[in-house]
């Protein structure tokens, strides 16, 4: 058993809360610092099926990608979903902690993580987002592949890569790959961003129809890999370095991560 700050600790110093943007709230979202903690689950979004599961693994804290509370509360209503979800949380005295835009940045983050699925190499900063320790911070990174691929196979490889049930392509003609910027989550706003650094494909989620047909415009290829399908191979990886960062803490841990969590799109052919 552990507090749940020295979690907090440890979580802060794999995605640092400086790093977050300023729109976003990470940190600890629900319960109390001075809590204990045996086992934490680790999950992509607290939705209802995470807090069953949760509840019924016995976790005594979630930790997530997305932030369980990210708009401003003003009634705790147990009649809706979201007032529904956190008093559930408490009454089993869940405490609920987010690592989002400061996991999407953060060294081995988001997109380190997605860059490393889809084997790029030389990684760069894509959308800079400030500086520490004289290092540039980035949100998303631009990469090259090892040798130039055509845009089909590429769209293959990344939907082999992240184990997802399709990818949606938007083609610039025959343009061999081989530099390629990614942004997990919702990233299409860093579309001409991506075409400006020279990206021959950009790889993100939810972009929309006018937002694909302006990256092919550009001479660009996109390939939408869903924003589930771009940010849930971090989860698995952010259990790993919560493990290797709190095995020296005296205190039994067991971290483990959701196995009912899943993407709110199916595809129906
Ligand atoms: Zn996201």
């Amino acid at each position: 058993m552990l507090s749940c700050q020295v979690i907090m600790n440890a979580l802060d110093h794999l995605a640092p809360r400086s790093l977050a943007e300023d729109w976003d709230n990470p940190g600890l979202l629900v319960g109390s610092f001075a809590q204990k903690v045996s086992r934490i689950m680790v999950a992509l979004d607290v939705d209802d099926a995470v807090v069953d599961e949760a509840i019924e693994r016995k976790a005594d804290m979630i930790v997530a990608h997305h932030p369980a509370i990210f708009h401003g509360m003003k009634q705790l209503r147990t009649d809706l979903p979201l007032g529904r979800r956190l008093a559930k949380l408490v009454t089993h005295h869940i405490a609920v902690a987010a690592a989002h835009t400061n996991l999407d940045i953060a060294r081995g983050g988001v997109n380190d993580v997605l860059a490393a699925r889809l084997g790029l190499e030389k990684l760069s900063a894509f959308v800079v987002t400030g500086e520490s320790d004289g290092e540039v911070e980035s949100l998303g990174r631009i990469g090259t592949l090892p040798a130039p691929v055509s845009i089909e196979d590429f769209a293959g490889h990344v939907k082999t890569s992240l184990h997802v049930s399709h990818v949606r392509l938007a083609a610039a003609a025959n343009r061999p790959v081989r530099c390629v910027a990614v942004c997990g989550g919702a990233g299409a706003e860093f579309i001409d961003k991506a075409a400006i650094r020279g990206a021959d494909v950009y790889v993100t989620g939810d972009v929309k129809y006018h937002e694909a047909q302006r990256a092919v415009e550009l001479g660009m290829h996109v390939v939408d890999a869903g924003h589930f399908g771009t940010e849930f191979p971090v989860v698995s990886v952010l259990a790993e370095h919560l493990r290797a960062a709190l095995e020296n803490e005296r205190g039994e841990i067991e971290i483990f991560i959701t196995n009912r969590q899943q993407d709110v799109f199916q595809v129906v052919i």
